[in-house]
């Protein structure tokens, strides 16, 4: 057991274990505000052109993942989705957008899976992340994993993959 102190100001409680922030320890209470304090220090750092740092990423994803508990991004986007694959970050005057690209089930060819590219937004002040678009990734080559995908498919009968 950790004997750390929660850093939030006037607070002195035990700082619980995976409360952590970069470095700085937080209570269950304090954990949320620890990290969006944390989160709006590196959204005001970062200059907006080109990518954010990795522990802005890290920060910018368990920040989403509290807004939206057990689960519950639209979209079933995940914390690690947002932290590993998303790309093309740009700051906005609202907030911020980014580009993911997504697999999603296609129920053709036994399980195909389509590949899309999801352009969202996140607003500082809605705190909520909103879909802007989606386009389909490559057309091109989508018809060429699609055939190799079929081609392979007896091979792994009822794979969906
Ligand atoms: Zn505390």
């Amino acid at each position: 057991m950790s004997d750390r102190r929660c850093e939030w100001p006037d607070c002195g409680r035990l700082a619980g274990r995976g409360w952590d922030v970069h470095g700085q320890c937080y209570c269950g209470p304090h954990y949320f505000p620890g990290l969006e304090k944390a989160f709006l220090e590196d959204y005001a750092r970062w200059q907006g052109a080109g990518e954010p740092t990795d522990k802005f990423k890290n920060l910018f994803s368990r920040y989403i993942e509290r807004l939206y508990p057990l689960g519950g991004m639209p979209e079933r986007l995940s914390q690690r989705r947002i932290e590993e694959r998303a790309m093309g970050w740009k700051k906005t005057p609202v907030g911020l957008e980014f580009f993911i690209e997504r697999h999603l089930p296609v129920y053709r060819w036994g399980g195909v899976v389509k590949t899309v590219n999801q352009e969202w937004r996140f607003g500082l002040l809605t705190k909520d992340l909103v879909l802007l678009a989606q386009q389909d990734a490559a057309p091109r080559k989508l018809g060429v994993i699609a055939t190799v995908t079929r081609s392979a498919a007896p091979a792994h009968s009822g794979v969906s993959r």
